[in-house]
């Protein structure tokens, strides 16, 4: 399990990685109808698409204990997943078309993989064979 301080490191990563893109032009809005926007976000820009979820309340049910979470997803325009750059730049994001999560590649043309990830053409064999098991559907 994850210790408490690298969840609080989390949650100051992803609190910042939304706040700087929405200074960047991100469109924001609630995720979900029943969370408020602050902890639970979608966010758009030219066809991306984030999904952030920053979240820091005392747990239900368990005394003294907190729910603390910080992740940021986001999509490209062709529905694949993007990493997330360290720090917030659209920059990297807009380069994190050609990156591969599958092989951690550099610059190439990228195809959908699995669900939502990406590999470039050399790659792709494997990692299908990989993630694209028997009883995928696509
Ligand atoms: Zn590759």
């Amino acid at each position: 399990m994850m210790d408490q301080d690298k969840k609080l490191e989390l949650l100051k990563w992803a609190r910042e990685f939304r706040d700087a893109a929405v200074a960047d032009g991100w469109k924001i809005e609630p995720a979900y109808t029943n969370e408020d926007v602050s902890s639970a976000s979608h966010l758009t820009k030219n066809g991306f698409k984030m999904t952030v979820i920053t979240r820091d309340h005392p747990a239900p049910f368990i005394r003294n204990q907190r729910v603390i979470q910080g992740t940021v997803n986001i999509w490209g325009p062709d529905g694949l997943a993007i990493d997330p750059p360290q720090k917030y730049s659209w920059d990297l994001i807009e380069k994190g078309l050609r990156k591969f999560s599958f092989c951690h590649g550099g610059d190439k043309e990228t195809f959908r993989v699995g669900f939502a990830d990406r590999a470039c053409q050399d790659c792709l064999p494997k990692a299908r064979k990989k993630l694209e098991t028997p009883g995928w559907y696509n």
